[in-house]
């Protein structure tokens, strides 16, 4: 059978010019479940996590995947059962994580705004840490367990002002983002931590940025940490894991982000070289686990040819992919089919929803008409878990596939759901 993989992405191929997720048929999902629709490939996944693990081979490593990337549940269950712990950001994404069978002595909390509930509700699952972003938190933490009576096991996410060369959105190490503990303050902010009563010192992390396509901002953030290391454990506070946070990026246009393992056996050089190999370490990454996993395949609904623009407008919008209205992001847009006789014209491919912001891709060569089917590539990570109701349109299912086997992981959100919280007037 000729079978031809898309570039970048060794799961997703055409099979006599019909596009597959492994081994199935992405126009018989589409025909069974409609579109929008989400379809990942678990080969992708395991093969992404096992380039981490093999880049860590032999050292003691935690990963944490960073679930905001995509946090439907069935996508944690699987992390869950390879043994991967969870980077937390809310509340509900604990409770998300307690759903899918995942173990809450695994779970890491980051985040900049942490409530008392959620401290309480985290303490409560007995958490593996609160990765710590100001010295204000400390002390609200510090409290919280208190009167909990239990003591909260903290790391301090410090902010090694590297630049990540990424968007500035996703940009999170640099002096003026919001993000972790001025590295100048750290010390101080450790010799504090270690001084309340309610918290027990147990890490560092740092994470500097998403989408990374450099190993340097990785190597210069990890000296800095490590210079860190050295200062607070000579100040007699023993830090038991180094978490390297995550961000490195995927291939979305031709983007050429080091290998996974290839950027560890980087770092493990020089942590090597530093005298902390035999340190335990964490990683958080999303992203990189399961951007390329996944596509958004859509229905082609009307062509509308224009003076200054084609344009294609599809039944996918930035509720279900808003990447390219956030980020000004590219995602690769393939037909489902191979195109037969029909020409070739440059679209803006754009959704239903009332906002010029509802861009899909622009400037795309398309052999397209009306009721043709596309895919939407590296949709993975940050789309469904970003996605909304606006203009009251319901969430996609999504399918996860392994091997042969589809299962549907989410059902089409109806309108009735969208508004099951409201309340008329009396
Ligand atoms: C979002 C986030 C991650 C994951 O980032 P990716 O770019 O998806 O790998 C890791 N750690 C923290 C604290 C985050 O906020």
């Amino acid at each position: 059978m000729t079978s031809t993989a898309l570039p970048g992405h060794p799961h997703i191929a055409y099979r006599h010019n019909e596009l597959f997720v492994e081994d199935v048929r992405v126009s018989d999902l589409a025909q069974a479940h409609g579109t929008p629709l989400f379809v990942y490939s678990t080969a992708s996944m395991r093969e992404a996590l096992a380039a981490y693990q093999r880049g860590f081979a032999g050292r003691k490593l935690h990963i944490c995947y960073a679930m905001k990337a995509n946090s439907s549940l069935a996508m944690l269950q699987f992390f869950a059962r390879q043994g991967c712990g969870f980077d937390i950001v809310s509340g509900g994404e604990l409770e998300r994580v307690l759903a899918a069978g995942g173990d809450p002595a695994k779970v890491i909390f980051s985040g900049v705004g942490k409530t008392r509930a959620e401290m309480r509700q985290a303490l409560q699952a007995g958490i593996l840490c609160f990765n710590v972003e100001s010295e204000a938190e400390l002390e609200v933490l510090s409290e919280v367990a208190t009167a909990a009576g239990r003591t909260a096991p903290v790391s301090i996410r410090v902010n090694p002002n590297v630049d990540p060369k990424t968007h500035p959105y996703i940009s999170t190490g640099l002096k003026g983002n919001k993000f972790g503990v001025a590295h100048e303050r750290t010390l101080a902010a450790y010799q504090r931590a270690a001084a309340l009563p309610g918290l027990r010192v147990v890490g560092i992390d740092f994470h500097i940025g998403s989408q990374i396509t450099e190993a340097t901002p990785y190597l210069d953030a990890t000296d800095r940490l490590l210079d860190l290391v050295e200062a607070i454990e000579a100040a007699g506070i023993p830090i038991h894991h180094i978490d390297f946070g995550g961000g490195l990026g995927i291939n979305y246009n031709g983007d050429t982000p080091p290998a996974a393992d290839a950027l560890w056996q980087q770092l493990l050089a020089k942590i090597d070289a530093r005298g902390f190999g035999d340190r335990q370490f964490m990683i958080e990454p999303g992203r990189s686990l399961v951007g390329n996993a996944g596509l958004c395949v859509t229905e082609v609904l009307y062509l509308k040819p224009g003076e200054e623009k084609n344009f294609c407008i599809v039944d996918a919008a930035m509720n279900d992919l808003p990447r390219p209205a956030m980020y000004q992001a590219f995602h690769a847009i393939v037909p489902l089919q191979a195109p037969t006789g029909v020409a070739a014209a440059v679209y803006d491919v754009v959704g239903p929803v009332c906002e010029s912001g509802d861009w899909i891709g622009r400037d795309r060569s398309l052999a397209v008409q009306p009721g043709d089917r596309l895919a939407v590539l590296s949709a993975g990570a940050y789309c469904m878990s970003m996605s909304s109701n606006y203009n009251t349109r319901g969430r996609a299912a999504e399918i996860l596939v392994d091997g042969a086997l589809a299962h549907l992981i989410r059902t089409r959100e109806t309108a009735q759901d969208t508004f099951r919280q409201e309340i008329l007037l009396p």
